[in-house]
Protein backbone atom coordinates (compact mmCIF):
# COMPACT_ATOMS: atom_id res chain seq x y z
CA UNK A 1 0.00 0.00 0.00
CA UNK A 2 2.73 2.78 1.75
CA UNK A 3 0.26 5.08 1.13
CA UNK A 4 2.21 7.06 4.12
CA UNK A 5 -1.00 7.93 6.41
CA UNK A 6 0.73 6.31 9.20
CA UNK A 7 3.67 9.10 9.12
CA UNK A 8 2.28 11.59 10.88
CA UNK A 9 1.17 9.73 13.67
CA UNK A 10 4.33 8.11 13.90
CA UNK A 11 6.57 9.69 16.95
CA UNK A 12 10.01 8.15 15.67
CA UNK A 13 9.57 9.58 12.27
CA UNK A 14 8.31 12.65 13.68
CA UNK A 15 11.57 12.91 15.97
CA UNK A 16 13.88 12.41 12.73
CA UNK A 17 11.34 13.04 9.30
CA UNK A 18 13.62 10.49 8.30
CA UNK A 19 11.91 7.76 6.04
CA UNK A 20 13.81 4.32 7.72
CA UNK A 21 12.18 5.56 11.17
CA UNK A 22 8.96 5.49 9.77
CA UNK A 23 6.27 2.67 9.37
CA UNK A 24 6.71 2.72 5.64
CA UNK A 25 10.21 2.85 5.88
CA UNK A 26 10.07 -0.30 8.65
CA UNK A 27 8.09 -2.12 6.54
CA UNK A 28 10.03 -1.41 3.52
CA UNK A 29 13.10 -3.22 5.35
CA UNK A 30 11.38 -5.76 6.24
CA UNK A 31 9.97 -6.80 2.48
CA UNK A 32 13.60 -6.30 1.46
CA UNK A 33 15.25 -8.89 3.58
CA UNK A 34 11.84 -11.26 3.04
CA UNK A 35 12.36 -10.87 -1.10
CA UNK A 36 16.31 -11.53 -0.58
CA UNK A 37 17.42 -7.98 -1.80
CA UNK A 38 18.64 -6.79 1.28
CA UNK A 39 21.13 -8.23 4.27
CA UNK A 40 19.08 -8.67 7.62
CA UNK A 41 22.45 -6.44 8.90
CA UNK A 42 23.16 -4.75 12.89
CA UNK A 43 21.44 -1.72 11.59
CA UNK A 44 18.61 -3.19 10.72
CA UNK A 45 18.36 -4.55 14.19
CA UNK A 46 19.25 -1.26 15.38
CA UNK A 47 16.44 -0.03 13.64
CA UNK A 48 13.94 -2.61 14.17
CA UNK A 49 14.99 -1.63 18.30
CA UNK A 50 14.23 2.26 17.46
CA UNK A 51 10.32 1.54 16.81
CA UNK A 52 8.47 2.23 20.02
CA UNK A 53 6.21 -0.21 19.02
CA UNK A 54 3.28 1.77 19.96
CA UNK A 55 0.93 0.85 17.21
CA UNK A 56 0.06 4.37 16.43
CA UNK A 57 0.10 3.49 12.94
CA UNK A 58 -1.74 0.24 13.36
CA UNK A 59 -4.55 3.28 14.49
CA UNK A 60 -3.92 5.23 11.03
CA UNK A 61 -3.65 2.65 8.68
CA UNK A 62 -6.39 2.68 6.26
CA UNK A 63 -5.87 -0.73 5.04
CA UNK A 64 -5.47 -2.33 8.34
CA UNK A 65 -1.53 -3.51 8.16
CA UNK A 66 -1.35 -5.76 10.92
CA UNK A 67 2.08 -4.18 11.70
CA UNK A 68 2.11 -5.68 15.73
CA UNK A 69 3.10 -8.97 14.00
CA UNK A 70 5.03 -7.69 11.33
CA UNK A 71 7.28 -6.05 13.93
CA UNK A 72 7.02 -9.19 16.62
CA UNK A 73 8.36 -11.20 13.65
CA UNK A 74 11.27 -8.89 12.24
CA UNK A 75 12.52 -8.64 16.41
CA UNK A 76 12.14 -12.73 16.21
CA UNK A 77 14.33 -12.67 13.24
CA UNK A 78 16.78 -9.91 14.67
CA UNK A 79 17.77 -12.45 17.78
CA UNK A 80 17.57 -15.67 15.76
CA UNK A 81 20.17 -14.01 13.86
CA UNK A 82 21.79 -12.54 16.89
CA UNK A 83 22.62 -9.45 14.87
CA UNK A 84 22.72 -7.34 18.12
CA UNK A 85 24.36 -10.32 20.02
CA UNK A 86 27.24 -9.02 22.91
CA UNK A 87 28.38 -10.63 26.16
CA UNK A 88 26.51 -7.88 27.95
CA UNK A 89 22.97 -8.05 26.70
CA UNK A 90 23.09 -11.99 26.24
CA UNK A 91 23.95 -11.81 30.13
CA UNK A 92 21.08 -9.54 31.11
CA UNK A 93 18.23 -11.57 28.83
CA UNK A 94 19.67 -14.82 30.48
CA UNK A 95 18.57 -13.27 34.18
CA UNK A 96 15.28 -11.59 32.95
CA UNK A 97 13.50 -12.51 29.97
CA UNK A 98 15.20 -15.95 29.79
CA UNK A 99 15.97 -16.19 33.38
CA UNK A 100 13.02 -14.28 36.51
CA UNK A 101 10.29 -13.69 33.88
CA UNK A 102 10.23 -17.26 33.06
CA UNK A 103 10.01 -18.25 36.93
CA UNK A 104 7.40 -16.74 38.47
CA UNK A 105 8.33 -18.25 42.08
CA UNK A 106 11.93 -16.38 41.51
CA UNK A 107 10.39 -13.48 40.30
CA UNK A 108 8.59 -12.70 43.68
CA UNK A 109 11.74 -13.98 45.83
CA UNK A 110 14.06 -10.98 43.70
CA UNK A 111 10.76 -8.82 44.15
CA UNK A 112 10.96 -9.12 48.15
CA UNK A 113 14.38 -8.52 48.38
CA UNK A 114 14.22 -5.46 46.15
CA UNK A 115 11.69 -4.27 48.84
CA UNK A 116 14.34 -5.50 51.96
CA UNK A 117 16.82 -3.32 50.07
CA UNK A 118 14.41 -0.28 49.79
CA UNK A 119 12.38 -0.68 52.98
CA UNK A 120 16.29 -1.14 54.94
CA UNK A 121 17.11 2.65 53.78
CA UNK A 122 20.33 0.71 51.87
CA UNK A 123 18.67 1.82 48.05
CA UNK A 124 18.92 5.52 49.49
CA UNK A 125 22.34 5.37 51.49
CA UNK A 126 23.46 3.88 48.96
CA UNK A 127 22.58 6.79 46.19
CA UNK A 128 23.51 9.47 48.97
CA UNK A 129 26.69 7.80 49.16
CA UNK A 130 27.19 7.74 45.42
CA UNK A 131 27.79 4.17 45.16
CA UNK A 132 25.85 3.94 42.31
CA UNK A 133 28.81 5.41 40.52
CA UNK A 134 30.59 2.13 41.24
CA UNK A 135 27.70 0.17 39.02
CA UNK A 136 28.64 -1.24 34.71
CA UNK A 137 27.20 2.42 32.96
CA UNK A 138 24.00 0.35 31.55
CA UNK A 139 23.17 -0.26 35.50
CA UNK A 140 24.14 3.02 36.56
CA UNK A 141 21.48 4.41 34.24
CA UNK A 142 18.60 1.88 34.98
CA UNK A 143 19.05 2.71 38.45
CA UNK A 144 16.99 5.60 39.15
CA UNK A 145 14.09 3.73 37.04
CA UNK A 146 14.13 1.04 39.73
CA UNK A 147 10.26 1.14 40.53
CA UNK A 148 9.35 0.76 44.66
CA UNK A 149 8.06 -2.58 45.46
CA UNK A 150 4.79 -3.15 47.29
CA UNK A 151 5.24 -4.66 50.60
CA UNK A 152 2.92 -6.91 49.59
CA UNK A 153 1.69 -8.74 46.05
CA UNK A 154 -1.71 -9.62 45.00
CA UNK A 155 -1.57 -13.39 46.75
CA UNK A 156 -1.21 -11.26 49.78
CA UNK A 157 -4.29 -8.59 49.47
CA UNK A 158 -6.80 -10.89 47.29
CA UNK A 159 -8.50 -14.08 48.07
CA UNK A 160 -8.16 -16.79 45.58
CA UNK A 161 -12.07 -16.78 44.93
CA UNK A 162 -13.76 -13.29 45.42
CA UNK A 163 -17.68 -13.55 45.93
CA UNK A 164 -19.67 -11.67 44.07
CA UNK A 165 -21.32 -8.19 46.58
CA UNK A 166 -24.93 -8.39 46.08
CA UNK A 167 -25.59 -11.84 44.51
CA UNK A 168 -23.42 -13.50 41.37
CA UNK A 169 -23.92 -12.60 37.86
CA UNK A 170 -20.57 -13.51 36.25
CA UNK A 171 -17.89 -15.66 36.95
CA UNK A 172 -14.43 -13.60 35.80
CA UNK A 173 -10.75 -14.61 36.18
CA UNK A 174 -7.93 -11.88 37.09
CA UNK A 175 -4.63 -11.98 36.06
CA UNK A 176 -2.18 -10.30 38.61
CA UNK A 177 0.54 -10.29 36.00
CA UNK A 178 3.92 -10.08 37.04
CA UNK A 179 5.76 -6.38 37.15
CA UNK A 180 2.25 -5.35 37.82
CA UNK A 181 1.89 -8.09 41.08
CA UNK A 182 5.38 -6.48 42.30
CA UNK A 183 4.35 -2.89 41.88
CA UNK A 184 1.06 -2.01 41.78
CA UNK A 185 -0.76 -5.02 43.43
CA UNK A 186 -2.58 -2.19 44.84
CA UNK A 187 -4.36 -2.05 41.34
CA UNK A 188 -5.23 -5.73 40.86
CA UNK A 189 -6.60 -5.50 44.90
CA UNK A 190 -8.63 -2.52 43.51
CA UNK A 191 -9.97 -4.36 40.25
CA UNK A 192 -10.83 -7.56 42.24
CA UNK A 193 -13.04 -5.08 44.57
CA UNK A 194 -14.49 -3.37 41.44
CA UNK A 195 -15.43 -6.64 39.37
CA UNK A 196 -16.86 -8.14 43.12
CA UNK A 197 -18.75 -4.76 43.46
CA UNK A 198 -21.03 -4.96 39.72
CA UNK A 199 -21.99 -9.14 40.28
CA UNK A 200 -18.67 -10.67 39.21
CA UNK A 201 -16.76 -13.94 41.42
CA UNK A 202 -13.19 -13.12 40.82
CA UNK A 203 -11.03 -15.91 40.41
CA UNK A 204 -7.25 -14.81 41.02
CA UNK A 205 -4.99 -17.80 40.25
CA UNK A 206 -1.35 -17.47 43.21
CA UNK A 207 1.68 -17.00 41.80
CA UNK A 208 0.48 -16.52 38.23
CA UNK A 209 3.04 -16.47 35.19
CA UNK A 210 4.48 -13.69 32.93
CA UNK A 211 1.91 -13.11 30.10
CA UNK A 212 5.08 -13.35 28.05
CA UNK A 213 4.28 -9.95 26.39
CA UNK A 214 7.77 -8.61 27.20
CA UNK A 215 9.20 -11.73 25.07
CA UNK A 216 6.93 -11.42 22.16
CA UNK A 217 7.91 -7.62 21.99
CA UNK A 218 11.80 -8.40 22.62
CA UNK A 219 11.86 -11.11 19.90
CA UNK A 220 11.75 -14.06 21.98
CA UNK A 221 8.70 -15.92 20.10
CA UNK A 222 9.31 -19.43 21.31
CA UNK A 223 9.23 -17.98 24.93
CA UNK A 224 6.19 -16.35 24.55
CA UNK A 225 4.37 -19.58 23.18
CA UNK A 226 5.80 -21.62 26.31
CA UNK A 227 4.46 -19.02 28.64
CA UNK A 228 1.20 -19.15 26.86
CA UNK A 229 1.26 -22.61 26.87
CA UNK A 230 1.47 -22.66 30.64
CA UNK A 231 -1.49 -20.02 30.92
CA UNK A 232 -3.56 -22.65 29.25
CA UNK A 233 -2.19 -25.47 30.55
CA UNK A 234 -3.43 -23.89 34.17
CA UNK A 235 -6.57 -21.69 33.03
CA UNK A 236 -9.55 -23.31 31.22
CA UNK A 237 -11.23 -20.40 29.31
CA UNK A 238 -14.59 -22.25 29.22
CA UNK A 239 -15.32 -21.59 32.96
CA UNK A 240 -15.20 -18.31 32.86
CA UNK A 241 -17.35 -14.82 31.11
CA UNK A 242 -14.59 -12.98 31.16
CA UNK A 243 -10.69 -13.08 31.49
CA UNK A 244 -9.60 -9.76 32.77
CA UNK A 245 -6.31 -7.76 32.06
CA UNK A 246 -5.49 -4.46 33.60
CA UNK A 247 -2.36 -3.69 32.15
CA UNK A 248 -2.74 -2.01 28.52
CA UNK A 249 0.79 -3.94 27.49
CA UNK A 250 -0.46 -7.48 28.89
CA UNK A 251 -4.07 -7.02 27.45
CA UNK A 252 -2.63 -6.55 23.81
CA UNK A 253 -0.54 -9.39 23.88
CA UNK A 254 -2.72 -11.85 26.24
CA UNK A 255 -5.71 -11.31 23.01
CA UNK A 256 -3.51 -12.66 20.60
CA UNK A 257 -2.97 -15.96 22.23
CA UNK A 258 -5.01 -17.33 19.19
CA UNK A 259 -2.54 -16.04 16.53
CA UNK A 260 -0.04 -16.89 18.85
CA UNK A 261 -0.89 -20.59 19.32
CA UNK A 262 -2.78 -21.27 15.68
CA UNK A 263 -0.10 -23.66 14.22
CA UNK A 264 -0.44 -26.00 17.49
CA UNK A 265 -3.43 -28.00 16.81
CA UNK A 266 -3.58 -29.45 20.52
CA UNK A 267 -3.82 -25.77 21.91
CA UNK A 268 -5.44 -23.95 19.16
CA UNK A 269 -9.12 -24.36 20.32
CA UNK A 270 -8.20 -23.21 24.27
CA UNK A 271 -6.38 -19.98 22.79
CA UNK A 272 -9.37 -19.26 20.67
CA UNK A 273 -11.79 -19.79 23.39
CA UNK A 274 -8.97 -17.57 25.76
CA UNK A 275 -8.64 -14.69 23.50
CA UNK A 276 -12.82 -14.54 22.67
CA UNK A 277 -12.75 -14.02 26.79
CA UNK A 278 -10.12 -11.61 27.03
CA UNK A 279 -11.17 -8.00 28.21
CA UNK A 280 -9.89 -5.17 29.17
CA UNK A 281 -10.81 -4.16 32.97
CA UNK A 282 -12.24 -0.68 31.55
CA UNK A 283 -13.87 -2.67 28.89
CA UNK A 284 -15.55 -5.64 30.79
CA UNK A 285 -17.10 -2.85 33.38
CA UNK A 286 -18.84 -0.62 30.75
CA UNK A 287 -20.03 -3.93 28.65
CA UNK A 288 -21.73 -5.24 32.03
CA UNK A 289 -23.33 -1.92 32.84
CA UNK A 290 -20.94 -0.92 35.86
CA UNK A 291 -23.04 1.34 38.85
CA UNK A 292 -21.41 4.82 39.09
CA UNK A 293 -20.76 5.62 42.85
CA UNK A 294 -22.72 7.47 44.82
CA UNK A 295 -21.03 10.09 46.82
CA UNK A 296 -22.63 13.83 47.20
CA UNK A 297 -20.19 14.81 49.31
CA UNK A 298 -16.72 14.17 46.81
CA UNK A 299 -14.91 16.79 46.45
CA UNK A 300 -14.31 18.27 42.37
CA UNK A 301 -10.75 17.34 41.32
CA UNK A 302 -9.95 17.90 37.77
CA UNK A 303 -8.75 14.53 36.25
CA UNK A 304 -7.24 13.86 32.93
CA UNK A 305 -6.33 10.41 31.03
CA UNK A 306 -3.59 9.50 29.36
CA UNK A 307 -4.09 6.47 26.84
CA UNK A 308 -1.39 3.18 27.18
CA UNK A 309 -0.14 2.49 23.63
CA UNK A 310 -1.27 -0.73 23.64
CA UNK A 311 -4.96 0.08 25.24
CA UNK A 312 -5.89 2.26 22.85
CA UNK A 313 -3.30 1.36 19.56
CA UNK A 314 -3.69 -2.46 20.49
CA UNK A 315 -6.77 -3.32 21.63
CA UNK A 316 -9.09 -0.40 20.53
CA UNK A 317 -10.09 0.45 24.05
CA UNK A 318 -10.25 4.35 24.19
CA UNK A 319 -14.01 5.60 25.26
CA UNK A 320 -14.35 2.77 27.98
CA UNK A 321 -11.45 4.45 30.63
CA UNK A 322 -13.07 7.47 30.03
CA UNK A 323 -16.90 6.73 30.46
CA UNK A 324 -15.60 5.30 34.00
CA UNK A 325 -13.69 8.78 34.43
CA UNK A 326 -16.61 10.28 33.85
CA UNK A 327 -19.03 8.64 35.96
CA UNK A 328 -17.01 9.17 39.12
CA UNK A 329 -18.29 11.54 41.26
CA UNK A 330 -16.45 14.80 41.72
CA UNK A 331 -14.25 13.96 38.91
CA UNK A 332 -14.04 16.94 35.84
CA UNK A 333 -12.60 14.96 32.80
CA UNK A 334 -10.02 17.44 31.06
CA UNK A 335 -8.53 16.38 28.23
CA UNK A 336 -4.62 16.98 27.32
CA UNK A 337 -3.06 17.26 24.08
CA UNK A 338 -1.74 13.86 22.45
CA UNK A 339 -3.20 11.82 24.74
CA UNK A 340 -3.08 8.79 22.26
CA UNK A 341 0.72 9.46 21.59
CA UNK A 342 3.74 7.45 23.82
CA UNK A 343 4.95 8.41 26.64
CA UNK A 344 8.73 6.48 26.20
CA UNK A 345 8.08 4.33 28.06
CA UNK A 346 7.36 0.76 25.11
CA UNK A 347 7.84 -1.93 27.64
CA UNK A 348 12.17 -1.26 27.91
CA UNK A 349 12.36 1.17 25.23
CA UNK A 350 13.64 3.59 28.03
CA UNK A 351 16.54 1.52 28.82
CA UNK A 352 16.97 0.64 25.19
CA UNK A 353 16.88 3.92 23.74
CA UNK A 354 16.93 6.62 26.35
CA UNK A 355 17.45 9.73 24.32
CA UNK A 356 14.17 9.45 22.61
CA UNK A 357 12.53 7.98 25.40
CA UNK A 358 13.88 10.66 27.22
CA UNK A 359 12.26 13.52 24.53
CA UNK A 360 8.58 11.54 24.59
CA UNK A 361 8.69 11.39 28.32
CA UNK A 362 9.14 15.24 28.78
CA UNK A 363 6.65 16.50 25.74
CA UNK A 364 4.23 14.18 27.68
CA UNK A 365 4.35 15.36 30.76
CA UNK A 366 4.46 19.19 29.81
CA UNK A 367 0.74 17.95 27.68
CA UNK A 368 -0.44 16.43 31.34
CA UNK A 369 0.53 19.56 33.50
CA UNK A 370 -0.28 21.81 30.61
CA UNK A 371 -4.14 20.39 31.16
CA UNK A 372 -4.30 21.55 34.68
CA UNK A 373 -5.25 18.23 36.37
CA UNK A 374 -4.43 17.06 39.48
CA UNK A 375 -4.97 13.37 38.68
CA UNK A 376 -3.57 11.45 35.91
CA UNK A 377 -5.10 8.59 35.23
CA UNK A 378 -3.67 6.13 33.08
CA UNK A 379 -4.02 2.45 33.10
CA UNK A 380 -0.48 0.50 32.24
CA UNK A 381 2.63 -0.37 34.67
CA UNK A 382 5.06 1.04 32.40
CA UNK A 383 3.50 4.46 31.85
CA UNK A 384 2.86 4.62 35.48
CA UNK A 385 6.33 4.21 36.09
CA UNK A 386 7.49 6.77 32.93
CA UNK A 387 4.98 10.02 33.66
CA UNK A 388 5.73 9.32 37.93
CA UNK A 389 9.37 9.70 36.87
CA UNK A 390 9.04 12.49 34.59
CA UNK A 391 6.82 14.57 37.01
CA UNK A 392 9.66 14.30 39.65
CA UNK A 393 12.02 15.61 37.27
CA UNK A 394 10.16 17.99 36.68
CA UNK A 395 9.22 18.96 40.07
CA UNK A 396 5.56 18.61 40.02
CA UNK A 397 3.59 16.01 42.22
CA UNK A 398 0.02 15.46 40.23
CA UNK A 399 -1.22 12.04 41.50
CA UNK A 400 -0.79 9.30 38.80
CA UNK A 401 -3.44 6.34 39.38
CA UNK A 402 -4.86 3.80 37.35
CA UNK A 403 -8.54 4.30 37.09
CA UNK A 404 -9.88 1.20 38.47
CA UNK A 405 -8.40 2.64 41.77
CA UNK A 406 -10.12 5.90 41.69
CA UNK A 407 -13.49 3.54 41.02
CA UNK A 408 -12.44 1.05 43.72
CA UNK A 409 -12.15 4.06 45.89
CA UNK A 410 -15.54 5.67 45.44
CA UNK A 411 -16.87 2.90 45.86
CA UNK A 412 -14.71 2.18 49.53
CA UNK A 413 -16.11 5.75 50.38
CA UNK A 414 -20.15 4.97 49.51
CA UNK A 415 -19.73 1.88 52.04
CA UNK A 416 -18.21 4.29 54.71
CA UNK A 417 -21.19 6.45 54.10
CA UNK A 418 -23.61 4.06 54.14
CA UNK A 419 -25.95 4.15 57.39
CA UNK A 420 -25.27 0.76 59.17
S1 LIG B 1 4.91 1.17 16.20
FE1 LIG B 1 5.01 3.36 16.68
S2 LIG B 1 7.17 3.91 16.46
FE2 LIG B 1 6.88 1.95 15.46
S3 LIG B 1 6.47 2.44 13.31
FE3 LIG B 1 4.47 2.28 14.32
S4 LIG B 1 3.98 4.36 14.97
FE4 LIG B 1 6.17 4.32 14.51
Amino acid sequence: MHCGMCLPDCPTYNETGRERNSPRGRIALMRGIADGELEASREFAGEMSYCLGCLACTSACPAGVDYAHLLESARAEVEDRGLLDTPWRRAVRAVTIHGLFLRPRLLRAAGRMLRLWQASGMQSASRRLGLVRLLPRPLREAEPLTPEIQARFSDERIEEITPARGGRRHRVLLLTGCVQDLVFSDVNQATAEVLAENGCEVVTPRTQDCCGSLHAHNGEIEAAKRLARRQLDAIDPESYDAIISNAGGCGSHLRHYDRLLAEEPQYRERAAAWSRRLRDIHEWLVEIGFRAPLDPAAAVRRVTYHESCHLCHGQGVSRQPRELLGALPGVELVESADATTCCGSAGIYNLTQPETATRLQQRKVGHLLDSGAEVIATANPGCHLQIGNGLREAGRQPRVVHPVVLLAEAYRRERERAPE
